[in-house]
Order: structure tokens, then C-alpha cells, then sequence
């Protein structure tokens, strides 16, 4: 697989290429700040100790505190981390939010933990990091595998080691702990809302075929709206495999299966094929919702999506990018389209300072506003520049960073 740290410095050198900045920016930008790993004794529920390795990666915080998340997998490395902190850097200058690039994550699969091990572990990721942390400094949220229930821990965890309890050290909290109305679905709802400024514009008709790959927070809520809005999501899938219903799913049967089986597949009046297959798909939308490097040169070809719109972080390949912009297949990048989490996690933590609660109307207007925004100054540049939706997010984000660095000499 290639390594997803060299592919988001590609992105980062090809978007200079796109629009000239200066050496100097594009050089700092390839270094993150600090990389802290950290080693996490657990007592396990038989007694034994096991030493899991963290990470903390904090990129850039140009522009504000470090923000990003955690992610548990047991494919999880110091390379992965480095990368999806570049990506937060360029994200939250591209939802001009005042924060900066970090990420975290445990390599560890958690489905083999109990919850009290699973707590335990998630309270000494927070204890072996305290000192780094902080609602100044640094402050992470969820990923792939940690949830709400996670983040309590978390809070908890470092309001007892620091005395500081606001709770805004940590975002995607559960409503009852600080979380802000909407965190939980406002990544799959930014990318509606960047959808709904980009649809026309990419040549997309009213209603579309939709396929999603990943099932979890973000694949699950998007497969939900965009059928709540009348399109036919016609195939999902999960780490077991794909569902496909030519005439559409029932989301909320697919989601009731997952529920009661721990997958999509099997549901009923459904048909099975695999990750690959879903790719090949004949759709108008597909939307890669779960991991990194799942359309790649070696099978790039077998795209049948009239646009590719990525909430996962990094699916695509600089390479299958390459081949993706030559075809005519527009790519909208993770670093727009997913930002809508980020975003309502910064509403979290700004509403956590001051003390606030505001609804969940203020929240997605507010939201809405900034990704309908800068969905249309990415799409201008893009033409101005006559590049890819992704190099013209990079640029976008480079000239904010810019901006910012320009006074500083670190
Ligand atoms: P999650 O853990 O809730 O769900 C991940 C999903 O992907 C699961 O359904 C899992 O079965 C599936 N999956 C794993 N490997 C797969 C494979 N090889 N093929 C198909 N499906 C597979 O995670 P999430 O929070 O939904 O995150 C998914 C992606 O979205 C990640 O790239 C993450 O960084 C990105 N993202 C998430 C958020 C957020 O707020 N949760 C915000 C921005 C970006």
C-alpha cells in the first residue's frame, strides 16, 4: 500500500506547482512540528499487562491550536498519523477555522477489547499526552473507531489531571458532556451542504445514483440524507463487504441490520459482492467513506462514477488523481467535503469557552454558510487555474497559511 505521508506531500508539491509559493512555506509544511509516541500499559481483564503504542502528531498550528482526531486501528502507524495531520492543517485553512493540523491514534483493533480495556486505554492515551493537551494547544476529537463515549473518558481523564473541566480539550462529546447539537452527523451533512453548491456546476443530475463505501459515522449518515433528499443510494459497504439494491436500499433497514449483526451484509433483497466490485459500480455519485488508498493506480480504471466526492481522509491516490482529472471524473477532496466535521468540532470547543449551547439550527446555518462558501471559491479556482478540485483546495489553503506564517520565524 503506498504510504500516505509521501502521498500528502505530493499533494502538497503538486498544488505548488498549480500556484507558485514561496520555498520556504512549502518546506515548513513538510515537517510536522512534533511527533510524540508514547507507550500505554493496560492491565487486562485476565490479569496480564499489555503496552500498546500512541500517537500524538501535531502539524502545523499556524493558524490555531492543533485539531484532529484519534484514530484506533490495528493498521494504525506513525505514517498514517503524519499524514492525516498534514490533511487537518489544509482542512481547517480551508474552512478558514481557527485551528491547526493534528492527529492522533492507537494501533490497536478494538473490537478485541473489552469496554472496560477499552476505557483503560483510552484514559492512559489521555494520561501518557496531558502534557501536550489542552484546550489551547491541542485538541482532538473522534475517528475511525472512537466515538462519543470516548471522548467522556477523555474529558474526564484530563479534567482529573489538570483541574480543567470545561470540557474543551476534546470535542464530539455526547450532548450531556459539552458536545455541540449536530457533531455527529455534520460530517456527512458539510458534504451535503458542499454537494448541493457543486451538483450543477460538476454536470451531476437532480436526483443521482449513489453508492458509499464505509458504513460508520460518516458513510452511514451520508447514505441517510442523500436518500432523505430523494436520491437512490444504491450499494454500501463495510471491512466485510458491499450491499447492492438496484432500485435503492432502505437505509434505515440497512442501518437496523448493522445494528443487530455488526454488518451490512446479509440484509435481505439485497445482493453481495466485494469492496472491488462496489468500486466498478455504474453510478453518478460515489462517495469512499472508510479508509485511505481505495482508488489506486492498479485498479483506477474500473471507475464508472460520473464524480468521485471523498469523506473519507485521503482514499484517492495522487496517481489515480492523475488518471480520475484525465477522464473527465471531477474529485472533491477530503480536505473540502469531509471539513464539515472539524468545522461543528470548532463550534463545540468555541461553545465550551464561552459557557454556550446553541441548537442545532444555529449550528448547521452556521456550517452551511462556510462550506457552500468556500465549495465555490475552490470550484473558481480550480477554473481560474485551469488544475483539479484538489490542488485548487491546496492553494486555497496555502495562501491562508501563508497569510498566517508570514510575521512568524519558526
Ligand atoms: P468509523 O469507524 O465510524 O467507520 C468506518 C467504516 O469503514 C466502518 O463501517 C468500517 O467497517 C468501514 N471499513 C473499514 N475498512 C473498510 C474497507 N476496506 N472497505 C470498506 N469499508 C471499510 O469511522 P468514521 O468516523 O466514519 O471515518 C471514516 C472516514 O471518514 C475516515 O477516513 C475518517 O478519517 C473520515 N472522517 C471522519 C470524520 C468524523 O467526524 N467521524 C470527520 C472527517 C473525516
Amino acid at each position: 500500500m503506498p504510504n500516505p505521508f509521501d502521498n500528502a506531500l505530493l499533494q502538497l508539491n503538486r498544488a505548488s506547482l498549480a500556484k507558485s509559493f514561496s520555498p520556504e512555506l512549502i518546506e515548513r509544511l513538510r515537517h510536522p512540528n512534533r511527533e510524540i509516541r508514547v507507550s500505554i500499559p493496560i492491565r487486562m481483564d485476565d490479569g496480564t499487562l499489555r503496552v500498546f503504542e500512541g500517537y500524538r502528531v501535531e502539524h502545523s498550528n499556524a493558524r490555531g491550536p492543533y485539531k484532529g482526531g484519534i484514530r484506533y486501528h490495528q493498521d494504525t502507524d506513525i505514517n498514517e498519523v503524519k499524514a492525516l495531520a498534514l490533511w487537518m492543517t489544509m482542512k481547517c485553512a480551508v474552512a478558514n477555522i481557527p485551528m491547526g493540523g493534528g492527529k492522533g491514534g492507537i494501533t490497536v483493533n478494538p473490537k478485541e477489547l473489552s469496554k472496560g480495556e477499552l476505557e483503560r486505554l483510552s484514559r492512559g492515551w489521555v494520561h501518557a499526552l496531558s502534557d501536550v493537551l489542552g484546550p489551547k494547544k491541542d485538541v482532538p476529537a473522534p475517528d475511525v473507531n472512537t466515538t462519543p463515549e470516548i471522548m467522556a473518558w477523555m474529558a474526564d481523564e484530563f479534567g482529573k489531571i489538570t483541574g480543567d473541566t470545561s470540557g474543551a480539550m476534546i470535542t464530539g462529546k455526547p450532548l450531556v458532556n459539552g458536545g455541540s447539537e449536530g457533531r455527529g452527523t455534520a460530517t456527512a451533512q458539510g458534504g451535503f451542504y458542499v454537494f448541493g453548491a457543486l451538483r450543477e456546476k460538476l454536470g451531476l443530475p437532480q436526483m443521482c445514483r449513489v453508492v458509499v463505501q464505509g458504513f460508520g459515522n460518516a458513510g452511514d449518515h451520508a447514505a441517510e440524507l442523500w436518500t432523505q433528499a430523494g436520491h437512490a443510494v444504491i450499494a454500501v459497504s463495510d471491512s466485510k463487504g458491499a450491499i447492492v439494491s438496484d432500485a435503492g436500499l432502505d437505509i434505515a433497514a440497512v442501518t437496523a441490520h448493522k445494528k443487530a449483526t455488526g454488518s451490512v451484509v446479509g440484509l435481505a433483497g439485497t445482493r453481495m459482492i466485494s469492496n472491488e466490485e462496489l468500486l466498478a459500480l455504474d453510478c453518478d455519485l460515489f462517495i469512499p467513506a472508510a479508509l485511505e488508498n481505495q482508488i489506486r493506480a492498479d485498479n483506477v480504471a474500473v471507475i464508472r462514477a460520473k464524480v468521485i466526492m471523498e469523506l473519507a481522509n485521503g482514499p484517492t491516490t495522487p496517481e489515480a488523481d492523475d488518471a480520475l482529472f484525465a477522464r473527465g471524473i471531477a474529485v472533491v477532496p477530503d480536505i473540502l467535503f469531509n471539513a464539515g466535521g472539524v468545522t461543528v468540532s470548532t463550534f463545540e470547543w468555541e461553545q465550551n469557552l464561552n459557557g454556550q449551547h446553541w441548537t442545532e439550527a444555529e449550528v448547521f446555518g452556521k456550517l452551511r454558510t462556510i462550506m457552500e462558501r468556500e465549495a465555490t471559491n475552490i470550484f473558481d479556482t480550480a477554473q481560474s487555474l485551469r488544475t483539479d478540485l484538489r490542488r485548487a483546495a491546496f492553494v486555497v489553503a496555502l495562501g491562508r497559511l501563508e497569510e498566517a506564517m508570514r510575521e512568524s520565524h519558526d
